[in-house]
């Protein structure tokens, strides 16, 4: 297939979905969670996925974002959004609901809607949150999940491996697009770290979100584009917090 048809497709598989979502306790799961109650799948949850945010435009800027993240992480998941009117809440689930992608990533209205109008860089935050997600299913579609989760008892270091990821993703994008502040997205990981330490949900302090996040930005601005090699950093880096 050539790049152009690949591309085409890889960016209406994103948004072709009409799909079920779930109980929403944490920002990402397995098969079978440990930290959030996806059990029984999406559709057995009773939440229903939709395919736009509400604004064709947003969408659309969205989608490229989307077509971006997953050409650095060289995967193709599925992605929608869902009502997290009572949670606010973003995450990843390795299911395949979308046909011809694999793994799905849901976005809730709320939470785009809050970050969007937090401040004037809420639009980065929007992409890092997102580069988060797809950092989950890349891990998924990797020895990364087993390596991350094996004799850990929290979900620390796999969240943290995502923050890296999604730092990396910022720093391409910043090589990319000329001009973004790191900030937005800083502020919102650091709003977001928490200090349940011994909770299976617990993704790390705010200090060390934030401090991994920038030391993957910084191997995005170096522009390596070889995402085994970066994992694999991050992870030793996510090893040594
Ligand atoms: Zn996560």
């Amino acid at each position: 297939m050539n790049s152009n048809r690949r591309k085409f497709l890889k960016s209406t598989a994103l948004f072709s979905a009409a799909l079920f979502c779930s109980h929403h306790t944490c920002a990402r799961a397995k098969d079978a969670p440990r930290a959030c109650s996806l059990r029984g799948g999406l559709q057995a949850n009773g939440i229903e996925m939709f395919k736009t945010s509400g604004n064709s435009d947003l969408d659309r800027s969205i989608n490229l974002e989307l077509t971006h993240v997953a050409d650095s992480f060289n995967i193709l998941p599925g992605f929608g959004f869902y009502d997290d009117s009572d949670g606010k809440n973003a995450f990843a689930i390795n299911v395949d609901v979308i046909p011809n992608t694999k793994g799905t990533v849901v976005f809730g209205i709320g939470l785009l809607s809050d970050q969007l109008f937090r401040n004037e860089w809420g639009g980065l935050a929007v992409a890092g949150i997102m580069a988060h997600e797809f950092g989950h299913i890349f891990q998924y579609q990797s020895t990364f999940y087993d390596l991350l989760t094996q004799s850990e008892t929290t979900d620390r270091l796999l969240e943290l491996h995502a923050d890296y990821l999604a730092g990396y993703y910022l720093g391409l994008k910043r090589l990319r697009s000329g001009e973004i502040d790191i900030k937005g997205f800083l502020d919102s990981l650091y709003l977001m770290g928490d200090t349940h330490f011994n909770s299976p949900s617990h993704h790390g302090t705010p200090i060390e979100r934030a401090k991994v996040m920038l030391e993957g930005y910084k191997i995005g601005l170096t522009n390596n584009n070889n995402i085994q090699q970066v994992a694999e950093t991050g992870m030793n880096l996510v090893f040594t917090l």
